[in-house]
């Protein structure tokens, strides 16, 4: 699966949550958890046809994808590495900051159809489907004699056949949903839009483009289903990803998620425990739980158990070493989730909690629900676990009418809190959103100031952290292998990444010891010791 991140430079490369990639095996691909056995009786399977699937954006994006990609492999599809070599092209996207959204576009532009230099004089005329209609060519592999349409011939003027040589190509996810048909208006040669909130209807809408369709779209947001498919194509053999809560019904004023995922629904409790019983019993140990604010979710069943019961409950299935879980909202974070950390081992010592800004004048402009105090509280409640947690966040600089002195309290709560990890990002003004209309926009020279400072503290902090782990042994999932003899890498329980020596041949998907012999600002080097 291809897969693109929005961090550039804004974000703090680190071995935290959200930018964090699935490792690659020696061939570069794991196809596990593949199987076709989700098609449907009756439905005619396109055998022999591709897909490339390529994701940008936060987890859940993966984890959608891993299920889009479940739903096509299950009706015949075969993925593959390229766009050039595939029928369906799909980019599932992210539109959190405009960067990312910019992102999408620019692939996009990359597969505008390119014709004959007989079409561009017009002489095929502007609705043919002759020689070059339907069929894609990434830009860069156009050929001479070939040249991009431009606008007194542009593809919006000719017909689209999705049939025989052409390509299906869909937008998927957070761009589709905010900006729906518009796309087809901007990128006329795209006939799937989706947000994530209509997953369910995929299956249906691939269906109508294999019956010739032209355009579809799957843009309800008015929705209580979550998105649960018989078959997921995992990309990670030992760590299972599991939405367990969908959409956010937070409405922080910054953000388009509340538009584009839709409203907070949860995943039956009995459901996610027996996906998580199968999921161990093929093999996977890790498992990580999803959702915007996951620790918000509301169990729709009889059982009504709460987020910190569903924890212990899928940390006591047979099979299950680790427990993972993001993103955790601080308001809805309480003591009974640490209780359960405490309890069971098997929950990983790790909370991404995201605070915004350690000034409560900003937390209030941005509606995040609690001031600088409140949120401390929170962190004291970590802090006191038996056992140490790793607590990373999100901050965001730059927010409209953010003083230097409120700029100044972010640092001084990184201080405070010392995070192991800290995700920050300079403001991007988003469609739709409150925060939008806001007085006192601050330069984007002087974001880039204040995120430059902010990332030199929290280095710092981290450098000095992970220093102090030397010598200490931490039990490792071993999930990559160098090229380099004897050396291996994997995540702690605290999701710091440990690369390490041993002599050993295989280790990968294995729980072993490992030393810390020394320590950079994002990841640890030590040796092995021994299993576990
Ligand atoms: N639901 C999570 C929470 O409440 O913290 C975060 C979800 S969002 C996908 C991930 C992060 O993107 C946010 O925590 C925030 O720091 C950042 N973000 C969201 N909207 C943003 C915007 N308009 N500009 C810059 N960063 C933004
Ligand atoms: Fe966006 Fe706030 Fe919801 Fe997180 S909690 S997804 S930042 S609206």
């Amino acid at each position: 699966m291809g897969k693109s991140f929005d961090i550039g430079l804004e974000q703090l490369a680190g071995t935290g949550v959200p930018e964090e990639k699935a490792p690659a095996s020696e061939s570069g691909r794991y196809n596990v958890g593949l199987s076709v056995e989700g098609a449907q009786p009756g439905m005619a399977v396109p055998q022999g046809q591709t897909f490339y699937l390529e994701t940008f954006g936060c987890q859940m994006n993966d984890h959608d994808s891993e299920k889009v990609a479940g739903v096509l492999v299950a009706r015949g599809y075969r993925q593959v590495e390229r766009p050039e070599a595939a029928k369906v092209i799909l980019y599932n996207t992210c539109s959190i900051r405009e960067k990312a959204a910019q992102k999408v576009f620019s692939r996009l532009g990359e597969l505008r159809p390119v014709a004959s230099e007989e079409e561009i004089s017009g002489k095929l005329g502007a609705a043919s489907t002759g020689a070059q209609a339907g069929v894609f060519l990434p830009q860069k592999s156009a050929q001479p004699g070939m040249a991009v349409l431009h606008e007194a011939n542009h593809p919006s003027q000719r017909k689209i056949v999705n049939a025989g040589g052409g390509k299906i190509i869909g937008v998927l996810g957070c761009v589709a949903q905010q900006e729906g048909e518009g796309i087809f208006e901007r990128a006329p040669w795209v006939s799937l839009v989706c947000g994530s909130a209509s997953y369910r209807k995929l299956p249906q809408l691939i269906a109508e483009l294999e019956a010739g369709n032209r355009r579809v779209t799957g843009l309800d947001t008015d929705t209580d289903e979550t998105f649960e498919t018989e078959i997921t194509r995992r990309d990670n053999p030992w760590r299972a990803y599991l939405t367990i809560i969908e959409g956010c019904d937070k409405a922080c004023s910054y953000c388009v998620v509340p538009f584009t995922r839709g409203p907070e629904r949860s995943r039956a409790s009995v459901s996610i425990l027996e996906e998580v019983r199968q999921l161990a019993e093929a093999g996977y140990s890790e498992m990580q739980l999803l959702g915007q604010t996951v620790n918000s979710y509301a169990d729709p069943s009889a059982r009504k158990m709460r987020f910190s019961e569903l924890l212990t409950a899928v940390a006591e299935v047979r099979g299950i070493r680790r427990v993972r879980f993001t993103t955790s909202h601080p308001r809805d974070f309480g003591k009974d989730i640490v209780e359960a950390i405490d309890a069971h081992p098997t929950i990983c010592d790790q909370v991404h909690l995201p605070v915004q800004s350690g000034s409560t004048a900003v937390l209030r402009a941005m509606a995040r629900t609690y001031t600088r105090e409140e949120y401390l509280e929170k962190i004291a409640l970590l802090k006191g676990a038996r056992r140490p947690i790793s607590i990373s966040t999100d901050v965001i600089v730059g927010f409209p009418g953010e003083t230097e002195k409120d700029f100044e309290e972010t640092l001084s709560l990184l201080d405070e809190v010392q995070y192991d990890n800290v995700f920050a990002f300079k403001y991007s003004p988003r469609p739709n959103t409150p925060s939008l209309k806001m007085a006192d926009a601050i330069p984007e020279e002087e974001k880039g100031r204040r995120l430059a400072i902010l990332m030199d503290r929290q280095r710092e902090i981290q450098r000095v952290r992970n220093e102090k782990l030397v010598g200490e042994t931490f039990e490792v999932l071993v999930d990559g292998k160098s090229r380099r003899e004897n050396q291996w890498s994997g995540h702690t329980s605290s999701n710091r990444v440990m690369n390490f020596t041993s002599p050993e041949q295989e280790l990968l998907g294995d729980y072993v010891q490992v030393k810390v012999v020394s320590a950079m600002q994002n990841s640890l080097m030590g040796e092995m010791v021994g299993r576990t």
